[in-house]
């Protein structure tokens, strides 16, 4: 009895810990580009049809990966004829993807907004909302601003107010009754005080500011930055430049600063317009009381990736995250050329960052192992999602104690049983495909097959070694030797029937 009433002690503990502290993972990207080079890219001349996927599968696994991704859509959804700069309307089938990559909210506001009148300024609000991806910054008249200012963002139990400006739109005119949130201090002080009012964990300030071309901010984008931090935000995230910019963690204050995240995606080619920073950073909420909390930031780095247009005749565009091409056994970038200014970009990026940046280092998604094992003592819904977020950044050392922790969880938590089998099989199988996607090569891989029907887990048998080959990243020497493993998979199951 004793030892029963300190177990249950010990799990109620456990279980009174989980809740008093959450945590919510959040990516920001730059800005998402639409040039004609891009549009003729993404056609695909056989289907008839457009079709950006291509294009953003290497960082899927980033953005989908944290609980908010959130980028500067900065081009519009106005429809035929599509065209790229300088008045930019791309096809839907962009927004489609940037849905499935993983893109939660979608910021609006800035100089190319209103690129095709009202009518592209409207249609691209409407094609967000079919998409079912939040957005602000634009709004089709005062009643919608109103109603949906600031946008508050809610996910994993944390409420997050999003606010966008920019500084103008090319001089072309905001057709009434639309609106285009501008840099206008008297308005964002209504704005933030507003925000503030409704009580978020966290005020995040999108600003489309600065200089183009410049690696360093302008007094006008640190005294603005200034300002939103005096007003209630604890993040700013800037866009516009198109090359990237410092980014400031003032720990001492709680308030992190991105001044430019550079181009995401785009068809720009030149040095330094090639690639952008993605910032990573986790909140920490604490709870005291039901209704009393603090939210911090707890942790904050910068991811770099770069944007690799094909050599060949189809000019293919890929988002290469810089780590994952510093690995690129299989030459993916094909040229000589590209590779270099993959290189430069990589270099000049981190050179600047490392002089300006403040208390915001590389991370390296792969390298990192922030994976504990008391992660895993208590395997409910929210322990499945901090798993699943920390799939990127666990090593194949890892994959056997998550597995078998996993699996015994699955076994005896109250949660699970709860589940349907179908419901529950569905999710592991998902998320043993997810994790299998980032091993990083064939022996991995090989091996976590292998434990998985060693621990004759409920799924291994359900997993179809095309499934599994189809999760082998392109980027990675195993593609070449997908026979040979599919040939050991197959014996290895094999063996185990007999
Ligand atoms: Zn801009």
């Amino acid at each position: 009895m004793k030892i029963f009433l300190s177990i249950l002690f010990a799990f109620l503990v456990i279980q009174l810990h989980a809740q008093d502290t959450t945590r919510l993972s959040l990516i920001f990207a730059g800005d998402i580009m639409g040039h004609d080079s891009q549009i003729a890219a993404a056609y695909d001349p056989i289907k008839k049809r457009y079709d950006y996927s291509n294009c953003f599968r290497f960082v899927k696994p980033y953005l989908a990966g944290a609980d908010l991704a959130i980028g500067n859509l900065e081009l519009t959804f106005a429809g035929r004829p599509y065209k790229g700069y300088p008045q930019f309307s791309s096809p839907d089938a962009l927004g489609v993807t940037l849905k499935d990559i993983g893109f939660d909210v979608l910021v609006t506001s800035n100089n190319h907004c209103v690129d095709r009148g009202r009518k592209g300024l409207e249609r691209t609000i409407a094609v967000l909302d079919s998409l079912s991806i939040p957005h602000t910054g634009t709004f089709v008249d005062t009643v919608s601003r109103m109603n949906d200012y600031p946008l508050m963002v809610r996910k994993n139990g944390f409420v997050i107010a999003v606010l966008n400006y920019t500084y103008g739109t090319n001089g072309l005119p905001v057709t009434r009754p639309n609106i285009v949130n501008r840099l206008d201090t008297a308005i964002m002080r209504k704005d933030l005080k507003k925000a503030c009012e409704l009580k978020p964990d966290a005020i995040i300030v999108f600003t489309h500011w600065g200089a183009e071309y410049q690696s360093l901010p302008s007094k006008g984008q640190k005294d603005l930055a200034d300002f939103c931090f005096r007003h209630g935000a604890k993040i700013v995230i800037g866009a516009h430049p198109h090359v990237i910019q410092p980014i400031e963690w003032r720990k001492q204050k709680d308030q992190l600063v991105a001044y430019s995240l550079g181009n995401f995606i785009s068809g720009q080619r030149k040095r330094y317009t090639d690639g952008g920073s993605m910032v990573y950073l986790e909140l920490e909420k604490v709870a005291y009381a039901a209704d009393s909390s603090a939210t911090s930031i707890d942790s904050a780095g910068y991811a770099l990736e770069w944007v690799y247009r094909t050599a060949d005749a189809k000019k293919h565009y890929y988002i290469i995250p810089v780590e994952k091409g510093e690995k690129d056994s299989v030459q993916f970038i094909a040229d000589v050329s590209s590779r270099d200014a993959f290189k430069i970009f990589a270099r000049d990026s981190r050179q600047l960052f490392s002089k300006y940046n403040v208390g915001v280092g590389e991370i390296r998604l792969d390298n990192i192992r922030q994976f504990a094992p008391s992660d895993s003592v208590a395997c409910n819904t929210h322990i499945l999602k901090r798993t699943q977020e920390k799939i990127a950044i666990l090593t194949s050392d890892d994959v056997r104690l998550f597995l078998s922790t996993f699996n015994n969880a699955c076994g005896n938590h109250v949660e699970f049983k709860e589940w349907s089998n179908e419901l529950l099989f569905t999710v592991l199988h998902q998320h043993t495909l997810d994790f299998l996607s980032v091993l990083q090569d064939t022996d991995a891989m090989l091996n976590t097959v292998l434990i998985l029907q060693e621990l004759s887990s409920p799924i291994s048998d359900k997993i179809s070694i095309d499934d599994l080959l189809s999760r082998i990243d392109p980027l990675d020497a195993s593609l070449k030797y997908k026979n040979v493993i599919r040939e050991s998979l197959l014996k290895a199951r094999e063996q185990k029937k007999n």
